[in-house]
């Protein structure tokens, strides 16, 4: 099924986890592009832990490090599977519960056998074809967050965003429809940054240095981690350091971010975009 069946580590799980010493994910390698070497560290059925997983039942595994991204942010999970020696798991959803990144799915159907165990060695295949299609929504959000308030005013404020591998949507508050014409410029800037294949620059910095950039953009209500991670769009993240307050920063798109991008703007052919 296409999201597999939800299992939620609530307070109770996690602690459980906390208790036994087991340390929050380490999600860092979630930037690569490879197979990655992890441990299984725990096994939930949506009730309780287990030490060995095995039928068509659904799983929540967690490892001691991912390379899988957890839902977060607006953008989407990724999919793929976690080999081990004695099964290969299909992870149909990710999710991020108090620091543990639990990865959903069930054993692939077949003679194949089915078993994964607590202190297994596994590799973590993340399906990159999919996720090389999801980043560049994502990093047309950013572009479409800049060219909003271009054209519509610095009151425009992100809402939240859903990003998937066919489409965007990006919620603002504007107060007041938008016309036919604003949102042809809108297209049009988002379009030419496409067109121009600007340079995406990621960076993870301080967080009080980042609020010193001139024209960053954060997402409001949000709380964000420090250090905390840049992205800018056109310029290095070093030059909006070296000269923070500089005015040339407010014509480019800079935001806090923790998902995904992509350099490669020749998947992103044209941006549509619709009010609803
Ligand atoms: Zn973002």
């Amino acid at each position: 099924q296409a999201g597999g069946k939800s299992i939620v580590l609530d307070a109770n799980a996690t602690s459980q986890l906390r208790n036994q010493g087991l340390d929050s994910t380490n999600d860092s390698p979630k930037f690569q592009h490879k197979v990655h070497s992890s441990v299984v560290k725990a096994i939930y059925t949506g009730s309780e832990f287990i030490a060995t997983a095995s039928g068509d039942e659904d799983f929540g595994l967690v490892l001691e490090s991912t390379s899988f991204y957890a839902e977060q942010g607006g953008q989407i999970y990724d999919t793929g599977s976690i080999e081990g020696p004695s099964g290969s798991f299909t992870v149909n959803n990710v999710q991020v519960f108090a620091g543990y990144v639990l990865h959903i799915g069930s054993f692939l159907e077949g003679p194949d056998s089915k078993a994964l165990s607590v202190g297994d060695e596994v590799k973590c295949k993340v399906d990159y074809t999919r996720r090389t299609l999801i980043a560049p929504n994502h990093t047309c959000t950013h572009m479409l967050n800049f060219a909003l308030r271009e054209v519509l005013g610095d009151h425009v404020d992100q809402k939240g965003s859903i990003v998937l591998p066919e489409k965007l949507r990006f919620d603002f508050s504007h107060g007041k429809p938008v016309q036919p014409e604003d949102l042809r410029k809108i297209e049009y800037i988002v379009n030419q940054q496409i067109k121009d294949e600007l340079e995406v620059s990621a960076q993870e910095i301080k967080l009080a240095d980042a609020k010193r950039i001139n024209g960053l953009r954060a997402v409001f209500g949000e709380i964000y981690p420090d250090p905390v991670r840049v992205v800018s769009i056109g310029r290095k993240v070093e030059d909006l350091l070296a000269n923070p307050e500089s005015k040339e920063w407010l014509s480019i798109s800079t935001e806090l971010c923790g998902g995904i991008f992509t350099t490669l703007f020749y998947v992103i052919l044209h941006l549509c975009v619709y009010v609803i």
